[in-house]
């Protein structure tokens, strides 16, 4: 049953929003209303009592203030891609920037601004045409926004840093409905906030990115193992890793192997262990580098070659589509002791489902070398960022 049937929106208020609004206002009774409050997480099944879709920063402050009058709840949707739904409310409003598509690249200067509801596969794809990129997430349908707000760790964090890393500023809208700007020269304070904590401080409308020399060309991909290598592999790992150039960057990956168009379809469904590498400099310098890895054991599948950095970002799509369901828990380790790995095998043996999977996420390098303070993101120090990713087609297994 639809929740805010009986929630009644000021009508003058409301007028007074349609008069100067550029973007969408969409109520429960719209055609749009339902394709507009879903989310990436199938599981989430939220009626808000208004969805606002912005055109640009008026609009937002337009949004801010009519949302303050009326008392609601307020949701904030960037790409959408919240795991627990963090964009969408129940009788309440959400500000959607989704509509906030535009990018400028200064491709001399080495910089972007980037409007909040770019997605990180339009970002990348306009970067790249320059040889440019900043580091983003792994899925190219995440929103920008959402991601660099909680930190961002993606292929190029250990040679780049983090998202936040790469952040020169911000433009806000705050719960008063003021748009400041925000940079370590311009209230340096919530620019602190912003880089870790932002969901919390204000709607961010643009956002100020420093560019890196990327690829265009990376070596990058998965190597798989059968799972019961995965003793052996990990401890190999371990080492191998240990004195690694921070142009690498490796996540391991425990899963069944997905049906998708690159895994051959004798292997979907065997539960394997795979090491996705992205080598973020000189081909040559990465093939070197890969050797030993590629050489371990007898591997199943290796796609780890020289490949454009967009596609290499694409990679993991199809395994991460919207609708499904999905529940995520994460946490940070020091090292990769034999405890560690002892443990991390025997919980990734009993996986059941054909969609879930449990990256394993190496951390260090540049990352590691900012400052715990210097930004509100916590956790720079970890070895490793463990996620296990729940997944089902829908509610019932
Ligand atoms: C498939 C997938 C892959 C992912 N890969 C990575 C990865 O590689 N690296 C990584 O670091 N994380 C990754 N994540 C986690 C991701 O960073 C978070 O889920 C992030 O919040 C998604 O951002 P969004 O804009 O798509 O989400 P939304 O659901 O739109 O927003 C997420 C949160 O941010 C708030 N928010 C959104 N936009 C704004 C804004 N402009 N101003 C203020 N608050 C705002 C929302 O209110 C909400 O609380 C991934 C998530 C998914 C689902």
């Amino acid at each position: 049953m639809n929740p805010v049937a009986d929630i009644t929106l000021d009508a003058d208020a409301l007028r007074e929003l349609a008069g100067s609004f550029r973007g969408e206002l969409i109520r429960p009774d719209d055609p749009a209303y339902d394709e507009h409050r879903r989310v990436w997480n199938g599981s989430i099944d939220r009626f808000p009592a208004l969805i606002v879709r912005c055109r640009g920063a008026s609009d937002v402050v337009a949004a801010v203030r009519f949302a303050r009058d009326s008392g609601l709840p307020v949701a904030v949707r960037g790409g959408g891609h919240s795991f627990p739904g963090l964009s969408v409310c129940d009788g309440g409003i959400v500000i959607d920037l989704a509509p906030m598509r535009a990018i400028a690249v200064d491709a001399e200067g080495r910089t972007a601004r980037v409007q909040a509801g770019v997605l990180w596969g339009e970002l990348d794809a306009a970067t790249q045409q320059h040889g440019l990129a900043t580091t983003g997430g792994i899925v190219t349908h995440t929103g920008v926004a959402g991601l660099t707000l909680g930190g961002g760790i993606g292929w190029l964090q250990r040679r780049f840093g983090m998202t936040i890393d790469n952040l020169l500023a911000v433009e806000l809208v705050t719960a008063g409905g003021d748009v400041v700007r925000a940079s370590d020269e311009e209230n340096a304070e919530l620019f602190w906030g912003v880089r870790g904590a932002g969901g919390n401080l204000g709607i961010v409308t643009e956002f100020t990115f420093r560019l890196n020399p990327v690829g265009p060309e990376v070596v990058a991909g998965p190597v798989f193992w059968p799972i019961e290598q995965s003793p052996k592999l990990l401890r190999f790992y371990r080492d191998w890793i240990a004195d690694a150039p921070d142009e690498l960057m490796t996540i391991v990956l425990h899963r069944k192997a997905p049906a998708v168009d690159w895994v051959p379809r004798d292997l979907h469904g065997q539960l394997v262990v795979g090491i996705a590498c992205c080598y973020a400099g000189p081909v040559e310098d990465g093939e070197r580098v890969l050797r030993p890895l590629k050489a371990f054991g007898t591997p199943v599948l290796d796609l780890c070659k020289p490949k454009p950095y967009v596609e290499h970002q694409g990679m993991f799509d199809p395994s991460f589509p919207h609708g499904r369901w999905y529940y995520v828990r994460a946490c940070d380790v020091a090292a990769l002791s034999d405890e560690v790995i002892d443990i991390t095998v025997e919980h990734s043996s009993r996986i059941r489902s054909p969609l879930t999977s449990f990256p394993i996420w190496q951390q260090g390098g540049a990352l590691a070398r900012v400052d715990e303070g210097a930004t509100a993101f916590n956790g720079r120090a970890a070895g490793h960022t463990f996620n296990i990713v729940g997944i089902t087609e829908t509610w019932a297994l």
